[in-house]
């Protein structure tokens, strides 16, 4: 124990500094969200490397949830889903019924090149379109993948924090 608080003081604090809260305003279907946004994770169909900077931005250096944003298990806690890849066509019904399970208001976050237009696997043979084709999106995150700052940035959008 001693060792721990030992390493705790001599690391210090490793989070990057808050930038400024962003200037956009809220997606419509967020304006009740008051803060604290609870987030399903949806991988439709991704590389995997729209995966790794999810978990950078709830990681210990960008902490996501400092600004209200939490990972939950189920899409029956979740007030947004973060949705990831291209829809592939084995996904595309398990994220209609994901989208169903979560509570209104909902928000949809479309995260990655892919989620948005499909990106490099666009006209792939199992690809059944981008995000937007499958489910109503709310919000995008550009980049392939994004990198961490805008996938916090846009759950700052949504928290307004
Ligand atoms: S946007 Fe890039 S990193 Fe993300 S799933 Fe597509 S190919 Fe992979």
């Amino acid at each position: 124990m001693v060792g721990l608080w030992r390493k705790i003081r001599a690391v210090g604090r490793v989070a990057e500094p808050a930038p400024p809260a962003p200037a956009a305003p809220p997606p419509p279907a967020a304006a009740a969200l008051s803060g604290s946004v609870q987030v399903r994770h949806v991988d439709a169909g991704s590389c995997n490397g729209c995966e790794v900077e999810i978990g950078s931005a709830f990681g210990p250096v960008y902490d996501a949830e400092r600004y209200g944003a939490r990972l939950v298990a189920s899409p029956r806690h979740a007030d947004a889903l973060l949705v990831t890849g291209p829809v592939t066509r084995n996904m595309a019904e398990p994220l209609r019924r994901t989208f169903e399970a979560v509570p209104q208001p909902r928000v949809v976050v479309a995260v990655g090149d892919c989620a948005r237009n499909c990106g490099v696997f666009a006209g792939a043979y199992g690809v059944a379109g981008a995000v937007r084709d499958v489910v109503p999106v709310d919000l995008e995150v550009a980049g392939c993948p994004p990198r961490p700052e805008a996938v916090v940035e846009a759950l700052r959008t949504l928290t307004g924090r």
